[in-house]
């Protein structure tokens, strides 16, 4: 967002509660969309990204022991690359920093006040000091657990939850992955996934219980649910490796409207919550900032508002979709506690569907891949 706006000739203050390093080093998503890898280039940001990020063109399918990909490039002609965030925040980090850009680490927002005014406040703490920074607008990127959303009054605010009886455990290891495609394994047993973080490191997860202690998985036992999970006869099994980091995630749908209130502009998880499935946080947050940094830039060079009345609207209409491809991937491919039988016939049902047959095939490309970032 900063990073736009500066090459607009705007400026702006970034606020971040944690230290430079930790905000570098941050391990998260790792899959961009087409949309999103065009747009960095656009931004000047597509150097490293063109080196060391990986294309990649199909996704791989495994249930009742058969490999079932879908081809996006041949579906659509359209990709996602597999860039971790923190590389991308690494490249944001960088620019900023050549443009001398003003980011004050270690300080967090307590506060924001005179939404409804022309110059709200921010208040926030920085060296052991309390501070004040005023300003025009305020783009509220602080995450789930930010303060901005919680400074829209709670009767303007509509929320929308769904938490999953379930989450993941990740971990990363050192093993190049068994295919050059990520691979989503459902199964009986529960959900996993193979993605490739680079040509020697797997990203690997398994869907385990939302409260599961990382430590009660041993390194022998998570292989062994992973060859379950992902092997099918016909393809290389799942490669092993030391396994260097481990941690859980829980599932989430959420959603906040509107993200606007006065001269507040929520975007990314500040507003929105996904779970991970169609790996759609990050670039959620990148599709906001982009409307965003449209509408301030219309605002500032041609005096115009419409673009930031509508920006709620705007982003809201394409969150619903993305919110409902990815709870839908999620409702299809994991295991429920306690599901019928019934319903677990018609989960094998949607996934043959939507693997089997070329509408299925093109929604899920359009989707995955990335829908246009206004209608
Ligand atoms: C473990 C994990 C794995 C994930 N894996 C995936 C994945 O595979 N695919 C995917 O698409 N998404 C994934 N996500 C989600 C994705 O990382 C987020 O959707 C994305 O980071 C959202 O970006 P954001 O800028 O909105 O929020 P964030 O990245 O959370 O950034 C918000 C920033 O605001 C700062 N902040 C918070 N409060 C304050 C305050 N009061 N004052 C100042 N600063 C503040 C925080 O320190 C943080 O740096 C994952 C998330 C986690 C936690």
């Amino acid at each position: 967002m900063s990073h736009m706006l500066h090459l607009a000739g705007i400026e702006s203050v970034v606020l971040e509660r944690a230290g430079r390093e930790h905000v570098r080093t941050r391990l998260r998503a790792g899959v961009l969309e087409q949309g999103v890898v065009e747009m960095l280039r656009e931004l000047g940001l597509g150097e490293r990204l063109d080196q060391l990020a990986l294309k990649q063109s199909a996704l791989d399918f495994r249930f009742d022991g058969a490999s079932r990909r879908i081809d996006f490039e041949a579906e659509i002609g359209r990709n996602v690359w597999v860039y971790p965030q923190h590389e991308v925040v690494t490249d944001l980090m960088n620019a900023r920093q050549k443009a001398g850009a003003a980011i004050f680490y270690e300080a967090p927002v307590q506060r924001i006040d005179g939404l409804e005014g022309e110059r709200p406040v921010l208040h926030f703490e920085h060296q052991g000091e309390s501070c004040r920074l005023e300003c025009d607008y305020v783009a509220g990127c602080d995450g789930f657990r930010g303060v901005s959303r919680s400074a829209i009054p709670a009767d303007k605010l509509k929320v929308f939850d769904r938490i999953y009886p379930f989450g993941w455990l990740g971990i990363l290891a050192e093993a190049p992955a068994a295919t050059n495609e990520i691979v989503w394994g459902c199964h009986d047993g529960g959900f996993a996934m193979q993605s490739i973080r680079s040509p020697s490191v797997t990203r690997l997860y398994l869907q385990c219980a939302p409260d599961e202690n990382p430590d009660h998985w041993s390194d022998d036992r998570i292989w062994s649910e992973l060859h379950k999970r992902l092997d099918v006869e016909g393809m290389p099994p799942v490669n092993e490796g030391r396994v260097t980091q481990k941690g859980v995630t829980a599932m989430r749908s959420f959603l906040a409207e509107p993200m606007q209130w006065g001269r507040l502009f929520l975007a990314g998880d500040a507003a929105h919550i996904v779970p991970p499935t169609g790996a759609k946080g990050l670039n959620s947050a990148l599709a906001d900032i982009k409307v965003l940094a449209r509408a301030l830039v219309a605002h500032y060079r041609e005096g115009a508002d419409a673009h930031l009345a509508r920006y709620s609207d705007t982003c809201l209409r394409r969150m619903w979709l993305v919110q409902r491809f990815s709870a839908g991937l999620c409702t299809m491919t994991h295991q429920f506690p306690g599901q019928n039988p019934f319903v677990q016939r018609l989960q094998r049902t949607d996934l043959d569907y939507m693997t089997g047959t070329r509408a299925g095939r093109l929604q899920f490309s359009e989707n995955f891949t990335g829908l246009p970032v206004e209608a």
